[in-house]
């Protein structure tokens, strides 16, 4: 067979440092980007490293030896980080996820959660903290985190069968693993747990209705279990069309066993589109990207490891805002804002929407990778 060989564009060093802008107004949570669309979520990569090399997302051959991960001067501080969030709730963010890479590899974890959990938007509220994970160290982990300030869980697990999950997480882990790791977060009450699972067709769509089935008779309905459309992410995972599963199939085949109903969103610019069990046993999720694309109320931006905005999953373009905050200057945190409220402002992204068109097609060139800025 010939050897796959992939183009992996460094990111890394392609962006620019955002303007500080004089005049700005102070923010007042209202700020719009280009689109109508407002500020409210933010996802924090907390390291660029993982353990497993899922294919979908840090494919072996390109995430191998000599790939160069960050080193640890690069990284944002747990103070910068810390800043950085605070800034955003000026600008009316409320929801903060740390991701990765695999989150729960970055050291002492628990002393930035807990620095992030007493962050208040300005009316004095606290924020949505949560984190996603593939739980290979959250039987270890989970109480730390809940006691650090952790209020839920996302766990990333695409298979129930031992075999199947081993060849895509690609270094043998096995599912029994993970399976304790949730036990371990239900136990500490890091709740509401969600499971994802990204549906890959030919890989592990015949694990669609056993997961549905394992999550309905298990934990007591406290896992809701989420299926993602596989992602043309990146650029290195070889993503093909027909190899996306589309929601609307997971629907139908999960409805030909257990009987589901549409339910409300639970929030607006929420990417899950939630159907419930007639028989009132929980709910599962489907989460189209590519199917049915929700940029219309896409209210989330990206915070990479080293500092990095990105204002779209599919960017190939980062704000350094590390620069801007390591400025001899000493900007102050209203300038910062001022700064992140303009990139916000002129954004336009869509990608979802354009996939397939000429527009889409320039954007996909370039893309960055999910497992540097996160999912
Ligand atoms: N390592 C953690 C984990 O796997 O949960 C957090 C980072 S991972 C990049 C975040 C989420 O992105 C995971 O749920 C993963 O399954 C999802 N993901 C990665 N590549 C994807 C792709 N090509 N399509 C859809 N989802 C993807
Ligand atoms: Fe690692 Fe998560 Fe990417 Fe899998 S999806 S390779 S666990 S970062
Ligand atoms: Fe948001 Fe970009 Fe995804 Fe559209 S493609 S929903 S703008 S992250």
């Amino acid at each position: 067979m010939a050897e796959r060989s992939i183009p992996l564009i460094d990111h890394r060093q392609a962006a620019a440092r955002p303007a500080v802008p004089r005049d700005a107004p102070a923010p007042d949570g209202l700020m719009t980007d280009r689109r109508g669309r407002l500020l409210r979520d933010l996802r924090i990569s907390v390291t660029d490293r993982c353990n497993f090399r899922c294919s979908y997302c840090m494919p072996k051959e390109v995430f191998d030896k000599d790939h160069r991960f960050l080193p640890h001067a690069e990284l944002l501080s747990f103070e910068e980080i810390t800043r950085l969030a605070r800034v955003f709730t000026l600008h009316g963010v409320r929801k903060l996820r740390l991701t990765g890479g695999e989150p729960l590899l970055r050291k002492n974890l628990e002393i930035l959660i807990g620095q992030l959990s007493q962050l208040r938007t300005p009316d004095g509220e606290p924020l949505d903290l949560t984190l996603t994970t593939n739980a290979s160290l959250l039987a270890r982990k989970a109480q730390a985190l809940k006691d650090a300030g952790l209020q839920r869980i996302t766990v990333s697990l695409d298979a129930l069968d031992d075999a199947v999950f081993r060849r895509m997480n690609d270094v043998d882990f096995p599912v029994a693993e993970v399976l304790e790791g949730i036990e371990a977060a239900a136990k500490v009450g890091l709740a509401p747990i969600k499971v994802n699972m990204v549906v890959k067709r030919g890989t592990n769509d015949q694990e669609i209705v056993p997961m549905a089935r394992f999550f309905r008779d298990n934990f007591g309905g406290a896992v809701v279990l989420r299926f993602i459309e596989y992602m043309d992410v990146g650029i290195t995972n070889g993503w093909r069309m027909d190899e996306v599963l589309p929601s609307a199939q997971v629907v139908a085949r999960i409805h030909e066993h257990f009987a589901l109903r549409a339910l409300e969103a639970s929030a607006p610019g929420e990417t899950a589109e939630r159907w419930g069990y007639e028989d009132g046993r929980g709910e599962v999720g489907v989460i189209s990207s590519v199917t049915q694309a929700f940029c219309g109320d896409c209210n989330r931006a990206r915070l990479s490891t080293e500092g990095k905005l990105y204002l779209c999953l599919f960017g190939h373009r980062g704000h350094d805002l590390r620069t801007l905050i390591r400025d001899p200057a000493g900007y102050t945190d209203l300038q910062i804002a001022a700064a992140i409220g303009q990139v916000w402002q002129g954004r336009d992204d869509r990608y979802s929407e354009l996939r397939g068109s000429a527009a889409g097609e320039l954007a996909a060139a370039a893309k960055v990778e999910m497992s540097y800025i996160g999912g």
